[in-house]
């Protein structure tokens, strides 16, 4: 997939419209974590070196149409500013007459921060008309937020129909590697999907299926996979409205000849509980009344085999419930394993970018996604509504 990019666009002079995903966490008005607004800065500093002006625009939080203080980005415009070291300008809104005014005074090498989009619920629902007033803003467009690709919204995707229109750096980043994994992955490619349930992660299972060699399925998923294939899996989680997709996924699997590595061995508790006590068991059925909190050793060494072995791989979901100490071995020994791994690594979906950063292995992986559910659409396969308007 090819993009049009900021390096295709003729920048020098003009004023851009720059869509970034500031939408971090903030507690009691202070940012707690910057790295979505410093994921930005080779962007927003190549546009300042080309002798463009920015007016650069974000969500934060879900205010849901309506102006709510603390989903105010004027904290985020303060750390910007000590970021790119030079004053950044808060807008009072993103849209009318005095947004207006502040961004036709703005000369080369200035920045100016719009308020959040959402605080107006035709960001969401991408009316034309809001779409227009935000692009009259600017005279070019670029989108940095692939956290926010997978809405069609007027800050998105809407302004892209209305200005000459380029991605970021992120924003190609993160497209060049997910792409990478569903266009042309060197073999052995192994994928390594976990997490809570087989509904949300159903898609990218089938889409990766025909593309890879092996398959490692983790986490509270899985025990919906080995009750299908008639074992006993206790107390564990079990979705009953997934069971006849992951009967047809898994004979499907078979067909293909991939290799689909579930748990052998498992850590169990007496109850879901952080307090619960990890008990081993060393067989695939697990008894009555215990419930399934991690992938056991068996397990881990197998999966990371596969992993140590392959030129690609892409992981979605922890192995386990690595939020407990006492349940998060799996999840960091496959971890440490992809880390290690010579071949090319990308990590998609929040909780296991989580849990990459809680284990320090995150730096790496070659691509650490900044999108969680935009990468879990990519990875399905879906088309993406703010990068379609993007391509070449
Ligand atoms: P991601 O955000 O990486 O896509 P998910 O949101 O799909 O991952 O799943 C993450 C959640 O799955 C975690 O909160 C984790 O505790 C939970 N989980 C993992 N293994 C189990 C399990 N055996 N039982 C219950 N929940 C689990
Ligand atoms: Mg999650």
């Amino acid at each position: 997939m090819e993009l049009k990019t900021v390096k295709d666009i003729e920048v020098r002079g003009k004023k851009v419209l720059v869509r970034v995903d500031f939408n971090v966490p903030l507690k009691d008005g202070v940012i707690t974590d910057d790295t979505r607004i410093r994921a930005a800065l080779p962007t927003l500093q190549y546009l300042l070196d080309q002798g463009a002006a920015l007016i650069v625009m974000s969500h934060l939080g879900r205010p849901k149409g309506e102006r709510k203080p603390e989903y105010s980005l004027s904290p985020v415009a303060e750390r910007l500013g000590e970021l790119l070291g030079r004053e950044v300008k808060m807008a009072p809104d993103c849209v009318g007459p005095e947004v207006e005014r502040m961004a036709e005074a703005l000369t080369p090498g200035e920045v100016l921060l719009l308020e959040n989009v959402r605080f107006h619920k035709e960001e969401t629902s991408n009316d034309p008309d809001f779409a227009k007033k935000l692009a009259s803003l600017g005279e070019v467009y670029v989108n940095d937020a692939f956290g926010s690709a997978h809405r069609a919204h007027a800050s998105t995707e809407g302004v892209a129909h209305l200005l000459p229109a380029a991605a970021g750096f992120l924003m190609e980043k993160e497209v060049k590697f997910l792409s990478y994994v569903l266009e042309n992955p060197e073999k052995p490619f192994v994928a390594v999907i976990g997490g809570a349930k087989v509904s949300t992660k159903i898609g990218v299972l089938e889409s990766l299926l025909s593309k890879c060699t092996a398959m490692v399925i983790g986490g509270g998923m899985a025990y919906t996979f080995l009750k299908v294939q008639g074992h006993s899996i206790g107390n564990s989680l079990y979705e009953e409205e997934s069971a006849d997709t992951a009967r047809s996924f898994l004979e499907k699997a078979g067909e293909l000849g991939v290799e689909v590595i579930l748990p052998e061995d498992h850590l169990v508790a007496s109850e879901f509980s952080e307090q619960a006590k990890a008990e081993y068991v060393d067989a695939v059925d697990i008894p009555e009344g215990k419930v399934g909190m991690d992938i056991g050793p068996r397990t881990v060494e197998k999966a990371c085999a596969r992993i140590r072995g392959a030129k690609t791989v892409v992981w979605n979901g922890p192995m386990g419930v690595f939020e407990f100490p006492a349940f998060a071995e799996g999840t960091r020994k496959v971890a440490e394993a992809i880390a290690e791994c010579k071949g090319t690594t990308v990590v998609g979906g929040g909780d296991s970018v989580a849990a990459a950063n809680a284990f320090g292995v995150a730096d790496k992986m070659t691509h650490v996604s900044t999108g969680g559910g935009a990468s879990l659409e990519f990875l399905e396969g879906k088309p993406l509504p703010g990068i379609e308007v993007l391509k070449k």
